[in-house]
């Protein structure tokens, strides 16, 4: 087995769609399609057809071109059973524990809501793969939205109980303005500012910053790090536990 093929098609201000394909059976998927034109097009340049469109929650800026693709290729719509009303022409909704079969390649699906209240991850584990939409960030994570800081806190750790080579392909370019607030709460963390570093040259060469790995986002993002002493001192959070620090977290990145 040859894995999956992935690429990555900036849209918007800072959106990422990407596609999946599975050369041995030629299946390709969408995941989380903005707009319709970005993705016929590299479709075009790599010679795949579309099979698959992948959501992961319904808004706008992720499920945009579901019905034009489906009108046009005839593809199956796969997206969460938690939110299946919201998401234009859904054809399969999966739910936790779940496993969904591109072709050859299978991703195990986790619940994971917060930022909206169904919100599906696909984890391809064989391609160390995970499309998490807008619940995990680099350096960051989803607003609040349609859920509690408990509800988005279990969801994190289920992500952060992948392997850390696990390559994280977030829908959002934030990586930046992430990480300004990461420094702001976590300032001598070394691997932070060593991320900082790289992010800093990456997108002055106008490249994109994602995927991260899960093994860099445990080290450096402060949503999934409620146990450093150095946030809890910043924000004067001593000792609290993990759920009470990671809401405060969020509740200080809304206002930064
Ligand atoms: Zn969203
Ligand atoms: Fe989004």
């Amino acid at each position: 087995m040859s894995g999956l093929h992935i690429t990555q098609i900036p849209v918007l201000t800072d959106n990422y769609i990407y596609l999946a394909h599975e050369p041995e059976t030629g299946m390709t998927a969408v995941i989380d399609p903005a707009l319709a034109d970005p993705v016929i097009e590299m479709l075009r340049k790599e010679g795949w057809g579309l099979t698959h469109i992948l959501n992961t929650h319904h808004h706008m800026d992720h499920i945009g071109a579901n019905l034009e693709l489906k009108k046009l290729t005839g593809c199956t719509i796969v997206g969460p059973a938690a939110d299946a009303a919201r998401i234009p022409g859904i054809d399969i909704a999966l739910a936790d524990g779940d496993s969904y079969e591109l072709g050859e390649a299978t991703a195990k699906i986790f619940d994971i809501p917060g930022h909206t209240r169904g919100h599906i991850a696909y984890w391809f584990e064989a391609d160390a793969a995970l499309f998490c939409g807008d619940t995990l960030f680099s350096m960051g994570c989803g607003r609040l939205f349609e859920g509690t800081p408990e509800q988005m806190w279990s969801s994190l750790q289920k992500l952060m109980a992948l392997p850390d080579e696990t390559k994280v392909y977030c829908a959002h370019e934030y990586t930046a303005a992430n990480g300004r607030f990461a420094m702001a709460v976590e300032p001598d963390n070394p691997a932070l500012r060593r991320r900082m570093e790289e992010v800093t040259s990456l997108r002055a060469a106008d490249r994109p910053t994602v995927p991260s790995t899960m093994g860099v986002e445990k080290a450096t993002n402060p949503f999934l790090r409620p146990d450093s002493r150095e946030i809890q001192e910043n924000i004067d959070l001593v000792g609290a536990d993990a759920i009470t620090v990671f809401a405060e977290t969020r509740r200080r990145k809304d206002l930064f």
